[in-house]
């Protein structure tokens, strides 16, 4: 059942491995299929040794409808944003180092874009929500909170939450985060006064709204949108 969703998934955990998102066997990802069922990631076990039978398919409430394997101790939560978000069909959890450490800085409640890469795949400033531990349906509740536009959110001394309509969108997001933080802390470093230089919030705008035509299967980008 849904065997090319389950080896995309395995593929993204090992992406996720490669980008540095998440060390051995933490993290976990889901995809919830047009017809309903959501695939989730098997707790506990490495991305590398995954097999299609571990990933778990079960409803909306988690009954397991296929698979042997215990699920991702993240369920609820994962359970939790797809009831409240139909237009959601791919969830990323990381412990994505640069990111998370994002929010050991006094004072910021979100993570202002200051890559474009981070605007177009992010959709905009990515919140930061409060510490909520592994396992808690919590970390549901804070993306339902606070992803109104963005597709990320930072947990505190935790990890990162993204979403997206797929799960390449989910994938994109926390990658791109993830890029966006380390240069982002490395030019805080070089500033005494821990004050980097910004985007505007219209060039922001401007990014999200140029990334619409990105990639295979958009028109060209209109060339009065990329103005500066
Ligand atoms: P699972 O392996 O159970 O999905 O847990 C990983 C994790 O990151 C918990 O927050």
């Amino acid at each position: 059942m849904f065997s090319e969703q389950k080896r995309q998934i395995i593929e993204y955990g090992i992406l996720l491995d490669r980008y540095e998102l998440v060390s051995l066997t933490c993290g976990n990802l889901a995809i919830r299929m047009p017809t309903g069922e959501i695939l989730i990631t098997p707790s506990g076990l490495a991305y590398d040794k995954m097999v299609e039978d571990d990933v778990i398919v079960c409803d909306i409430d988690g009954n397991i409808i296929e698979g042997e394997r215990k699920p991702s101790s993240d369920t609820p939560a994962i359970l939790y944003i797809f009831k409240n978000r139909p237009d959601i069909n791919g969830v990323i959890h990381t412990h994505q180092p640069y990111a998370t450490a994002i929010s050991l800085i006094p004072g910021l409640t979100e993570f202002r874009v200051c890559f474009t890469g981070m605007a177009n795949t992010c959709c905009g400033n990515v919140p930061i929500a409060p510490f909520s531990p592994a396992g808690s349906v919590e970390m549901g509740k804070d993306v339902i909170k606070y992803c109104t536009t963005a597709r990320a959110v930072i947990l505190s001394n935790h990890g990162v939450m993204t979403i997206g309509p797929s799960l390449k969108d989910a994938l994109y997001a926390a990658v791109y985060l993830e890029e966006t933080a380390k240069g982002y802390l490395a030019a805080r470093a070089c500033c005494p006064d821990g004050k980097t230089n910004e985007m505007t919030d219209e060039q922001i705008d401007q990014m999200v709204e140029v990334f619409k035509y990105y990639g295979q299967g958009t028109p060209v980008i209109p060339t009065d949108l990329v103005k500066k």
